[in-house]
């Protein structure tokens, strides 16, 4: 070691020495400040990793004795941004720009404000999740979805059904009610399905490795582009336990194609006394002709064409909280709830409460609350006004703004084929490249999600709160 290392070991020790300890950084005053917000323990983790951040910066060579010791003054400071950043949350709201209105990255379906009042209301005190409150005995919490969704689906329905004659249970997602579905009905024997349906839903959730994990045995029919009824009635054996059907909700198949009509694999599940069981997926309730989008199935048509079990999700096109949801014979779903692994998929009481609310809004015709079904129905003159407005008030040297039509998606992998009519503002930077911008923005409070094409940023107002767009104009302006 050479003298002048010796030397700078010296120095550097002084500085070390200089630093106060957790305990008399305790005693500062603002730092006594911080324990009416925060917890003793809080605070000496912020002071400990503050002191570090010292220690470093002394070892790196980067301190004097003046430097230190203005550091050191600084130190409260220090501490308060290691407490904010310790309590921050990393869930946080952002803006969806997307135009993709059940954005899978983004938390699907947002929820209404009844469905949230519902849920605080629901989450903060006791509730009566599992109480009969007319017996005092204990109830089962599908109670509180059953009903309601059964009056939901045979309200328009123009077959006559008997309510007590189905049931309904409340699961985590739809990819767990169909694994639920297949183990409770079809553990062990033949399960038949198109090769035409054993889709991979996306995620990862794939349709043959779901029913292989469910126990059941499947058993393929037709080819990728075409199946018949015949397939399927060829395929029954002994070992059959149920007919399947997969809504192909994330793709679309043109040309040579055939697949049997629901009604018609209804009817041959009846006439063979097996089970029809249909993964629905979108949740859809009523048709979305009314924005222009043809030919996506609803669930109340499958319940109306006597699927005898149905799964559909909670947070796609129904527009209400995470869960999968299955509906069917009474007969059916007393086998599901008999089946242990229920036990493990069951949800809690704030998916009940957000999915009664979202039902209850379905049904009394207030469905424009729900955010899902508003957005759908924006006309897209509305939104292009949105983003003139946007615009015009937008002042910012650095970017270039303009109103280009551009088409908004249904995303969450449903309705494929369908692009709604829509309008985004498109930025471009006078110095950021097109992903460097779609970077600032997401760098925001709050973060804006947007999308690129043909290298220009856009903004599809579609899917952003109405209420937002004043503060969209101040974001802008400061890029
Ligand atoms: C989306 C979808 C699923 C998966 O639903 P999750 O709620 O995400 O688990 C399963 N089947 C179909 C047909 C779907 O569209």
């Amino acid at each position: 070691m050479t003298p002048r290392n010796l030397v700078d070991d010296e120095k550097r020790n002084a500085l070390y020495q200089s630093l106060p300890s957790v305990s008399e950084v305790l005693l500062m005053p603002m730092c006594r400040e911080f324990l009416k917000s925060y917890s003793r323990g809080q605070l000496v983790d912020a002071i400990r990793s503050t002191l570090a951040d010292l220690r470093f910066e002394i070892s790196s060579g980067d301190h004097t004795v003046p430097s230190i010791q203005n550091d050191i003054d600084q130190i409260p400071n220090a501490v308060a941004r290691y407490l904010t950043l310790g309590a921050a949350y990393s869930l946080r709201p952002v803006i969806n720009a997307t135009g993709v209105i059940l954005h899978t990255n983004l938390g699907r379906a947002p929820l209404s404000s009844g469905a949230l009042r519902h849920v605080v209301e629901v989450a903060q005190d006791y509730c009566n999740l599992e109480l009969d409150l007319d017996t005092g005995l204990r109830s089962h919490r599908d109670a509180h979805a059953e009903a309601l969704l059964l009056r939901v689906l045979s309200q328009e329905s123009s077959a006559v059904v008997e309510p007590d004659g189905y049931g309904v249970v409340v699961i985590n997602n739809c990819a767990a009610a169909t694994l639920l579905a297949l183990n409770s009905v079809a553990e062990k024997s033949e399960v038949i399905v198109s090769r035409g349906e054993l889709v991979e839903i996306g995620g990862g959730f794939r349709i043959p490795e779901i029913l292989e994990k469910s126990g059941a045995i499947l058993k393929e029919v037709g080819t990728t582009n075409r199946t018949r009824i015949a397939d399927y009635e060829n395929a029954l054996s002994a070992a059959t336990g149920l007919l399947l059907r997969v809504h192909q909700s994330n793709f679309s198949m043109e040309g040579f194609v055939e697949r049997p009509s629901l009604q018609e694999m209804v009817t041959l599940s009846k006439r063979v006394k097996l089970p029809l069981f249909e993964d629905q997926g979108t949740g859809l309730l009523s048709s979305l002709e009314r924005v222009g989008v043809r030919g996506e199935p609803t669930l109340m048509q499958s319940f109306e064409s006597g699927v005898d079990l149905i799964a559909a999700s909670g947070d796609k096109l129904l527009g209400g909280p995470q869960c999968g949801i299955l509906v069917g014979r009474r007969d059916l779903i007393e086998r599901i709830r008999k089946n242990p692994l229920l036990r493990a998929l069951r949800v809690d009481k704030l998916t009940y409460a957000a999915l009664e609310a979202t039902l209850l809004e379905h049904l009394s015709d207030a469905s424009a609350t729900i955010p899902v079904e508003r957005m759908l129905s924006i006309p897209s003159e509305e939104i292009m006004c949105r983003c003139r407005v946007v615009v015009n008030k937008t002042m910012s040297a650095r970017i270039v703004l303009d109103v280009v039509p551009v088409n908004s998606l249904v995303g969450g992998g449903t309705a494929p084929k369908a692009s709604l009519p829509s309008c985004a503002i498109s930025i471009r930077h006078s110095v950021l490249s097109a992903s460097d911008l779609l970077g600032a923005l997401r760098r925001l409070e709050p973060p804006i999600i947007g999308r690129i094409e043909e290298d220009v940023v856009l903004l599809d107002l579609r899917t952003v709160p109405s209420s937002f767009d004043g503060d969209l104009s101040s974001l802008l302006s400061s890029l």
